[in-house]
């Protein structure tokens, strides 16, 4: 579970990433609008904590715009006290939830909880389909007829925004910044490693989609022409 915190307020950001961490989730945080849209828009968190007073673009606009982009990741809003008409403003533009500050503790975990609990629902019925092969989301693995194989989550995540991608080439560091996340620590030569296991596991299921490289620019994915 990796959790975006969107939260000018950089000790209170401090403290809920260390809640979190403290539970086991993964966080990333973003301190103004801009790069916290930015960020959300890169598909890879499971769910947005999210404050309403934000400089560079308030929250609002950044869920608007998030929801425009067809992104339905859960969304908690933070809001203050004084800001009650914010939260309905927050509902009414696709906030799954909101949070008053103060909050204690318990009640955000709680609330996340929640959250990922639907998140995980709507996950069950939405496999991806794609030519010959189905991704399943839930086990990561590669189902085409009756033959499956299990993708590891890395290749998983580079096999499915391969495919979301159709038809434009993925370069490796878009890649590495949507999956590893911005500040990873990870070798072009590592993608190129995944790249290749997802290659034989495709070869393996007798798919007919394989992974294409653009030299020097990254991969894209495509179907294997017939005879
Ligand atoms: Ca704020």
């Amino acid at each position: 579970m990796r959790i975006l915190i969107v939260e000018d307020e950089k000790d209170l950001a401090m403290i809920l990433s260390e809640i979190l961490n403290m539970e086991g989730y993964y966080t990333d945080n973003a301190y103004d609008g801009e790069s916290g849209l930015d960020n959300a828009l890169s598909g890879i968190y499971d769910l947005i904590i999210l404050d309403i007073m934000l400089p560079v673009m308030d929250g609002i606009q950044v869920l608007r715009e998030i929801r425009k982009s067809s992104i339905t990741i859960p969304v908690l809003m933070l809001t203050a006290k004084s800001e009650i008409e914010d939260k309905v403003l927050g509902l009414d533009n696709g906030a799954d939830d909101y949070l008053t500050k103060p909050f204690n503790t318990k009640e955000l975990l709680a609330r996340v909880r929640a959250l990922s609990r639907r998140k995980e629902k709507t996950l069950i019925s939405d496999n991806i389909e794609f030519e010959d092969i189905i991704l399943d989301k839930t086990t990561h693995e590669m189902i085409k007829d009756d033959q499956k194989i299990k993708l590891s989550k890395k290749e998983y995540d580079i096999l499915e925004l391969l495919i979301l991608n159709y038809g434009k080439v993925v370069s490796k560091e878009s890649l590495i910044m949507k999956i590893w996340g911005y500040d990873a620590d990870i070798e072009y030569n590592s993608i190129e490693v995944y790249i290749s296991f997802l290659r034989k596991k495709i070869n393996a299921v007798n798919s007919r989609i394989h992974i294409s490289t653009a030299r020097g620019r990254g991969y894209t994915i495509k179907e294997k022409k017939n005879g």
